[in-house]
């Protein structure tokens, strides 16, 4: 039997492979490798897409999330609400300014931030929120902005999993103070390598992250800091290769969109099993399409025998991480994010995946639901 499973160089790659290898070709050309005109077209080409003022390239989601909380001014005592359930680089990002993750819990059906629950977990000490829009679907941002507004929280979207997502219209990344991009490889807009941008519509904010990005070093100016920066920058190779992917990216996550409805429609009906929750305010791009099911590890291991790829997203939720022991998360703390790391599964779902595959996939889980 033929593996389902993502492959970045498999046919999405081979299709466009003359456009890709061209861009390559001209970074070569160029001998320019480093903070040029690649990456400043591919900033001003990204902040037209997201509908943004400014955009600013980075090496990471992770370097994305750390240089807009610092020119937020978040770091240390500060407190900054966010999900336990997610990509560990939220919270590791939160910690590396010196703050400390204070960890929500999530709405059962769409695994985002429960805004109320974030609402008790205000102290004198919170500063900000990082909603995660995760799986591709926005966080329900009207409520989100509203508890900001009332205690005066800066929001920093984590939009790593969420390119062209929108909230009730709004694209994501456009509705906080200021947004993180990812560019992994797997992701919905993925490099060939590392990459990151903050995306926001406030100048000064832009200017801090173009100066921390880069060893502080004032705007236009080598070899003088006006802060203490760091180094993340986006390269010229993997900025051009992101100027043709997001040429692609919206026919990708229109293809993303037909098959989590093959999804849907194959799937429907399967004794206990949850299909992604739809909000009719958020368009999701399915990132990852999310199953729940309590048999989660028989379906898991009954697929990988028929070599079908799927993952968990997340298995150990972060407040249960090693590395986060000592924040005083008891087991049981955050009781529907901990029910959810033992449900989820992620089913195979790209850009290039067959309709077919989609098919073999649902027949699957079928199968081994007894359903
Ligand atoms: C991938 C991801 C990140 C981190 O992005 P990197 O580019 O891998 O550093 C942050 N948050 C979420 C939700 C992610 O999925």
């Amino acid at each position: 039997m033929r593996p389902i499973a993502f492959n970045l160089t498999g046919p999405g790659y081979q299709a466009r492979r003359g456009e890709i290898d061209a861009a390559i070709r001209e970074v070569l050309d160029a001998s320019w490798f480093i903070l040029g005109a690649q990456g400043e077209a591919f900033e001003r080409e990204f902040a037209d897409y997201v509908g943004v003022a400014h955009a600013i390239g980075c090496n990471s989601g992770y370097d994305a999330l750390v240089l807009a909380l610092r020119a937020l001014g978040i770091g240390p005592g500060d407190e900054v609400l966010t999900v336990s359930h997610t990509a560990v680089a939220t919270a590791v990002a939160i910690s590396a300014t010196g703050a400390t993750p204070v960890f929500c819990d999530i709405d059962p059906r769409t695994f985002l931030i429960d805004p109320e629950d974030a609402a008790r977990r205000i102290t004198d000490r919170t500063r900000a929120i990082v909603p995660v829009h995760l799986y591709g679907q926005s966080a329900p941002m009207d409520a989100v902005m509203d508890l900001a507004r009332v205690h005066g929280l800066k929001v920093v979207e984590d939009c790593a999993q969420a390119h062209g997502a929108r909230w009730d219209g709004r694209m994501t990344g456009t509705i906080g103070d200021a947004a993180a991009f990812s560019f992994y490889p797997t992701k919905n807009l993925g490099a060939f390598g590392d990459g990151g941008a903050v995306v926001t519509a406030d100048p000064e904010v832009a200017r801090s992250v173009s100066m921390l990005r880069n060893y502080g070093w004032q705007p236009g100016r080598r070899y003088v800091s006006e802060v203490r920066g760091l180094n993340s920058r986006l390269d010229e190779l993997q900025a051009a290769i992101l100027r043709v992917r997001l040429r692609h990216l919206d026919a990708g996550n229109g293809a993303r969109a037909r098959l989590a409805a093959t999804y849907d429609a194959a799937l429907a009906g399967v004794p206990g099993l949850a299909l992604p929750s739809r909000d009719p305010r958020s368009t999701h791009v399915f990132h990852l399409y999310v199953v729940r099911h309590a048999g989660r590890d028989h379906i898991a291991s009954a697929l990988a025998a028929a070599k079908i790829g799927t993952q968990v997203h997340y298995p150990v939720p972060v407040h249960r991480q090693p590395a986060y022991l000592d924040h005083g998360y008891e087991e049981g703390s955050l009781p529907v994010t901990e029910r959810a790391s033992r449900e989820i599964l992620s089913l195979p779902m790209y850009p290039d995946l067959a309709e077919g595959d989609v098919l073999a996939v649902a027949d699957a889980v079928r199968l081994a639901v007894g359903g």
